[in-house]
């Protein structure tokens, strides 16, 4: 008993489960060695789910998204009033970052605003409005590009009384919003370096510093944003253009005097490789203490924060399962891994960014025997591409040894964090059916998105 309890701990270690800073403090392995997650005294199986709904299987997981935003909400407040911070924060969900609708519903039931980059996006918030879902005080801050459609929806919104402000990216949108009667942000483009995949060194976004203050009074200025990147993984770069965008902020403040809001935009990193990164309470102490050195140097009001974190948020409330289908030799000396496992999904399609990015994912088997040894492997997808596959980006993965038990018996894996932009970039490279979507609350398990048919598929193309 003792050694299996010692065992269970070591296990748990070795997985890094358990551990907020790695949000994995929801999972657990139970005394048969299979994967659990727990909400409150609720919890699920995910090797039992595997068997009972069948894979490839998306599992989305509520609780932990609203317990990320009541989180990030209450320990902001809590900062606001311990240094005594004089302006106010919202959160802006950009629902660019997971669309479902289930996903969107939640964060507002919790508390978030809104964050839209495309017409689309958008019309889906008319919606909501209409069906009365939400509650008409939420604000929507519109970023991307305005279409002629983009436009309109947005007056037709801001006419029905929805606060919807929209962020002005470039010169054509500046003749047709400065002039409006509702309020309006403008995006600055931060020649900041940070160390981020998507800080590009030529950026096609917005306006630089010396064009945004030359533009004269606009009367109905109220925000200025910008968005450097994504996944920032060092705390100094998400401060360091914040510094320089309060620079911006409080000269142009001195001409248009209405301007009362700071939007950081996104960025907040997920430690999906769990090596420990910064926490959100410490940066977001850094934020406030910054912004208020910054408005008080200059005997200026403290602004508004307003942050569109999505990544962060939304990632670890949703795990992809798969199931390993064959296991085939690697030539020994060609690579790190001495196996092949073939699994019944493809990363090229349900988590593209495995293709796009070259993303890591912290991989869990959901049933690990004690008495298995333990194997270097590769995946490989069941599409026919030879980009469709995950080496742990150029290493290996370390999972059970599947022959140990002569293959018998299920192995089944859970990707974790994948909530986060993969539904938005899922495609269908050989026709293969996108992942049954299932969520799991108050221990039950309702099928969301049923499992595509040939003919589901089909239509898709015409078929
Ligand atoms: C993509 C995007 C975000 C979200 O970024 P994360 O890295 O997911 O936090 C926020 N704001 C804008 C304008 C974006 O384009």
């Amino acid at each position: 008993m003792k050694k299996k309890n010692k065992d269970l701990i070591n296990r748990k270690k070795f997985w890094k489960i358990g551990i907020s800073d790695f949000n994995t403090q929801y999972f657990d392995f139970n005394k048969d060695g299979e994967l659990i997650v727990k909400e409150g005294n609720n919890q699920y199986n995910v090797r039992y789910l595997a068997e009972k709904l069948g894979t490839p299987l998306e599992i989305f997981f509520p609780f932990i998204l609203e317990e990320r935003v009541e989180d990030l909400l209450d320990l902001t407040s809590a900062l606001i009033k311990k240094n005594h911070y004089g302006g106010k924060f919202y959160y802006h969900y950009p629902m660019k970052v997971n669309q479902n609708k289930e996903v969107v519903m939640s964060l507002v039931g919790e508390g978030a605003n809104l964050e839209t980059g495309s017409y689309n996006e958008l019309w889906l918030v008319k919606r909501m409005l209409e069906q009365e879902s939400f509650n008409p005080k939420i604000r929507v801050i519109c970023n991307g590009p305005k279409t002629d459609k983009y436009i309109n929806l947005i007056d037709d919104l801001q006419h029905r009384g929805l606060k919807v402000i929209p962020v002005i990216e470039g010169p054509n949108e500046l003749k047709v919003f400065r002039y409006s009667r509702y309020s309006v942000g403008i995006r600055l483009d931060i020649p900041v370096k940070v160390q981020s995949r998507w800080d590009k060194a030529v950026d096609r976004f917005g306006f630089s510093a010396e064009e945004i203050l030359s533009l004269g009074k606009m009367k109905n200025l109220k925000l200025l944003h910008y968005h450097i990147g994504s996944q920032i993984e060092l705390l100094s770069d998400i401060l360091n253009p914040i510094k320089y965008a309060l620079d911006v902020f409080f000269k142009l403040k001195k001409i248009n005097p209405s301007l009362d809001t700071l939007d950081i935009g996104g960025g907040m990193p997920i430690p999906y490789n769990r090596v420990k990164g910064y926490s959100v309470n410490s940066l977001m102490a850094q934020i406030l203490k910054l912004m208020k050195t910054e408005a008080d140097k200059r005997g200026m009001p403290h602004p508004d924060l307003r942050c569109e974190w999505g990544r962060y948020i939304v990632a670890p409330s949703q795990i992809t399962v798969y199931k390993v289908i064959d296991v085939k030799n690697v030539p020994p000396k060609a690579g790190r891994a001495k196996k092949w496992y073939v699994i019944d999904g493809s990363f090229m399609n349900d988590l593209l960014d495995t293709w796009a990015i070259h993303q890591k994912w912290h991989v869990i088997p959901c049933t690990d025997k004690p008495d298995a040894k333990a194997v270097k492997v590769w995946l490989a997808g069941s599409s026919c591409d030879s980009d469709d596959i995950y080496t742990g980006q150029g290493s290996s993965i370390v999972l059970p040894d599947h022959e140990g038990n002569g293959g018998q018996g299920r192995l089944y894996l859970a990707f974790l964090d994948s909530g986060a932009y993969q539904d938005p970039l899922a495609s269908h490279h050989c026709l293969l059916s996108s992942p049954l979507k299932a969520i799991a609350e108050n221990g039950q398990i309702i099928v969301i998105r049923r499992r595509e048919t040939p003919d589901d598929v089909g239509k898709l193309f015409g078929w």
